[in-house]
C-alpha cells in the first residue's frame, strides 16, 4: 500500500493552502482534489474581498492559480474521489475511487460544503430541468428568460446579481422581511431594476410539463394574511447555505449538531491527533476564502509539528 506523510483531502483554499505549506515543509504531501477540483470557488462569480487583489479576480482563476503554487513546490495533486476513510492516530487508511488505499501519517481535511435544497419533492423532480443551486454553472441556459433566486444571504444576492446580467427579469424570495446579506451586497439588489425581492415569501413547488414553468409561493407564512400564489418562471436557484461535506468522517470524528467538524479551540485539530481539519468543513461561522487558506495554513503546520514531535 502507498504510504504517504500529509495527505490532503480536498482542493479549496484550505486544502491548497495547506498544499503549499506542507510541500514547503517538504512533508511531500499528496492532495486528491475530490468531486469538485478548486472546490466551491470555481462556481463563484468575482471575489472583490481577498487581500491582494484590488480589482477582484474570478474564483476559478484564483483557485488555477493556488493550484499551480501547490505544484510549484512540490505537491502531488492528484485527481480522485475519496470514497472511504479510516482514520487512525498515525496509520489513516484512506480509499480513493472505492480501489486505491493509502495509508497516510497525518491527514488534513478540507472537504468543503456544499449547497442545501429546500427539500422539497420538485427539486428532485425537475432537477437539470430548472432546478439549480450554481448560479454560474447555469446562469448561461436562462438567458433572457425569467428565474426565481430562494435565500436572503450573500450568496443569493451574488446569484440574483449575476442572473441579472443574463435573464429578463430575477425574483429574489426571501423568507424573512429582511436580508442577512451585507450592507453592499444589498443595496447592489435594491438598485437593480432586473431584480424583484418577495419579502416573507417561500417557495413551495414548481410546476410545468417539460421543465420548469413556475414557481407555486406562500407569501405571510402563518399569519392572517397568509396567501398562495403562482408565478411563471423558467429556473429555480437555490443559494439557502450549505452543509459540511464531513459524512465520511463521521464515525470517527466529533461534529457539531450541525455535522461541522469539532476542532479544538482555534487550531485545526481534531479528536484524532494525526488528523487536521481546514476550510468550510470545520467552520460554521466565516466560511470565506480568506479564513479557509488561514486555516489550511494552519493545518499544514500542525501537521509538521506533530511529524516532528512524533519523530516521524
Ligand atoms: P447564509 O447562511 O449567510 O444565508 C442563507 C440564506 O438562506 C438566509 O437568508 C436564510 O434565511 C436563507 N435560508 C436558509 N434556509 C432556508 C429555507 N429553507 N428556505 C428559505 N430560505 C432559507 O449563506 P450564504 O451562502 O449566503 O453565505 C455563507 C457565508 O459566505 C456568509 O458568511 C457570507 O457572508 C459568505 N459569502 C460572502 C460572499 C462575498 O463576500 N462576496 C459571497 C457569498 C457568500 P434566514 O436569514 O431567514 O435564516
Amino acid at each position: 500500500m502507498e504510504k504517504v506523510r500529509c495527505l490532503i483531502i480536498g482542493s479549496g483554499p484550505a486544502g491548497y493552502t495547506a498544499a503549499i505549506y506542507a510541500a514547503r515543509a517538504n512533508l511531500s504531501p499528496v492532495l486528491y482534489e475530490g468531486v469538485l477540483p478548486g472546490g466551491q470557488l470555481t462556481t463563484t462569480t468575482e471575489i472583490e474581498n481577498f487581500p491582494g487583489y484590488p480589482e477582484g479576480i474570478s474564483g476559478a482563476e484564483m483557485m488555477e492559480d493556488l493550484r499551480k503554487q501547490a505544484i510549484r513546490f512540490g505537491t502531488d495533486v492528484r485527481f480522485g474521489i475519496v470514497t472511504k476513510a479510516e482514520l487512525i492516530p498515525n496509520k489513516s487508511i484512506i480509499t480513493i475511487d472505492g480501489e486505491k488505499e493509502v495509508e497516510a501519517t497525518t491527514v488534513i481535511i478540507s472537504t468543503g460544503a456544499s449547497a442545501k435544497y429546500l427539500g422539497l419533492p420538485d427539486e428532485a423532480k425537475y432537477a437539470g430541468m430548472g432546478v439549480s443551486a450554481c448560479a454560474t454553472c447555469d446562469g448561461f441556459f436562462y438567458r433572457n428568460k425569467e428565474v426565481i433566486v430562494v435565500g436572503g444571504g450573500d450568496t443569493a444576492c451574488e446569484d440574483a446579481m449575476y442572473l441579472s446580467r443574463l435573464c429578463k427579469k430575477v425574483y429574489l424570495a426571501v423568507r424573512k422581511d429582511k436580508l442577512r446579506a451585507s450592507k453592499v451586497m444589498q443595496s447592489r439588489v435594491f438598485n437593480n431594476d432586473k431584480i424583484e425581492i418577495l419579502f416573507k415569501h417561500e417557495v413551495i413547488g414548481l410546476f410545468g410539463e417539460n421543465g420548469v414553468e413556475g414557481a407555486n409561493l406562500l407569501k405571510n407564512r402563518g399569519e392572517v394574511n397568509q396567501e398562495e400564489y403562482s408565478i411563471p418562471v423558467d429556473g429555480l436557484f437555490l443559494a439557502i447555505g450549505h452543509h459540511p461535506n464531513s459524512d465520511l468522517f463521521k464515525e470517527y470524528l466529533n461534529l457539531d449538531e450541525q455535522g461541522y467538524i469539532v476542532t479544538l479551540g482555534c487550531t485545526p485539530q481534531t479528536n484524532i491527533s494525526s488528523v487536521f481539519a481546514a476550510g468550510d468543513v470545520a467552520d460554521p461561522r466565516y466560511r470565506q476564502a480568506i479564513t479557509a487558506a488561514a486555516s489550511g495554513c494552519k493545518a499544514a503546520i500542525e501537521a509538521e509539528r506533530y511529524l516532528i514531535e512524533e519523530g516521524l
